[in-house]
């Protein structure tokens, strides 16, 4: 099992460790096709308001699993894994944009949490003045 300390920061790492406990437990390592492959966190492009944008979101490739059963018993058992404060998608499934969708959803935040990465604020030529 692979396990972050509750002080850790950013916390998509314990997105990160609900991942590769859920593969661990399913036998996942021995049946996907090729690897477990993180295709986006703090980069890309998303909806606009996505919680990508505060480094509270991971995706993760899901086509190479080895069926759709698995796809949605791996879901399942990280949103256990997570618990309720975590949304778990799985996105545009059967579709060419498939992967699972993980984010630690702000509005379930505790009090006083400080929730990670600051916005990312483009600068502006008056910003910079
Ligand atoms: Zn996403």
């Amino acid at each position: 099992m692979l396990k972050v300390a509750n002080q850790v920061r950013p916390k998509s790492l314990v997105i990160v460790a609900a991942l590769v406990n859920a593969a661990l437990e399913m036998g996942l390592f021995k049946t996907i096709h090729g690897d477990m492959l993180i295709t986006s966190a703090l980069d890309g492009e998303h909806k606009r308001n996505s919680a990508h944008y505060s480094g509270l979101a991971v995706d993760m490739r899901t086509k190479n699993f080895p069926g759709v059963k698995e796809k949605h018993e791996f879901a399942f058992r990280v949103k256990q894994r997570l618990g309720e404060r975590y949304d778990v998608i799985l996105e545009d499934l059967g579709g060419p944009n498939e992967h699972l969708h993980v984010e630690l959803d702000p509005s379930h935040a505790r009090a006083g949490e400080p929730l990670e990465v600051p916005r990312v604020v483009k600068r502006t030529a008056a910003a910079r003045a």
